[in-house]
């Protein structure tokens, strides 16, 4: 018999990182690179080292969220360096295209532009690689989940009901493509009035710790919408590094260890 036609062999991307977790929701706004953020950090206070790859190229958030800025510094090999801040080594098309100007692409450019920044990015030895990924469930996030070697996906939603139902459609395609979900977070869960204590369920509670279990994942845990993870994530140092003795920093922190 014909011996089998040789595989074309792509390169690995990423051969030097352990594990590779991408942070997505169905829906933008609802808080996924504020968690992507806190969680880098989180993991980075345990000791790890980590990358985090801001794959959101029409929004990226990455660089102002981290507290960095300006453009990385290139290598002899022509790799671009990952600036570093709070522990965390980071890459966002933030550092390359200016604050005011758009980023017009199509997908091919966008999956080039997402590849060049994982080939063509000194990031060294890591432990884990969070990728903050594109809202929603277009063909750049399915190129993304089959392209890049995920170890498992996060979920990220709001508990409003459109919120869960576009969670769904990201998690079906990360089904589809056979990554793992590694969890579902709850985020802007509740909000506790800092003067009286009074709880209000603003997008209403417990949505994603129901899908979870209904699909039968984890549920990481939720977070309350706080003015100061805002004023963080503004301020370009994520709760768990500005605040760390917080109970949102904590709450962070256990989500971190849990994956
Ligand atoms: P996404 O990445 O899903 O588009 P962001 O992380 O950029 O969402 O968050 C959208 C806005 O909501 C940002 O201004 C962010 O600071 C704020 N935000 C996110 N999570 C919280 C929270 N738990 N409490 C208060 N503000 C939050």
């Amino acid at each position: 018999p014909a011996a089998p036609a040789a595989q074309p062999q792509r390169p690995t991307l990423l051969p030097d990182v352990k594990f590779i977790v991408a942070v997505a929701s169905g829906k933008g706004g609802v808080g996924k690179s504020t968690v992507a953020t806190n969680l880098a950090v989180a993991l980075a206070g345990q000791g790890l080292k980590v990358g985090l790859l801001d794959a959101d190229v029409f929004g990226p958030s990455g660089p102002r969220m981290m507290g960095l800025a300006g453009r990385p510094e290139i290598t002899a090999e022509r790799k671009l360096v990952p600036p570093v801040n709070h522990g965390v080594k980071v890459m966002s098309i933030g550092f390359l295209v200016p604050d005011n100007e758009a980023v017009v692409w199509r997908g091919p450019m966008v999956m080039g532009a997402l590849e060049q920044m994982m080939k063509d990015v000194a990031w060294g030895a890591l432990d884990i690689l969070v990728v903050d990924m594109p809202p929603g469930t277009g063909d750049a996030q399915l190129t993304m989940a089959q392209r890049v070697p995920l170890a498992g996906a996060v979920i990220v939603s709001t508990p409003q009901d459109v919120a869960l139902l576009d969670a769904r459609k990201g998690i079906a395609m990360f089904k589809k493509v056979a990554v793992p979900i590694l969890g579902l977070i709850e985020n802007m869960s509740y909000f506790s009035c800092p003067a009286c204590g009074h709880r209000t369920d603003i997008f209403a509670h417990g949505g994603a710790r129901h899908e979870a279990e209904t699909i039968g994942a984890p549920f990481l845990g939720e977070i309350p919408i706080e003015t100061a993870v805002r004023v963080a994530g503004d301020s370009g140092s994520p709760i768990v590094a500005a605040n760390p003795e917080s109970s949102v920093a904590g709450l962070y922190r256990d989500m971190a260890a849990k994956l």
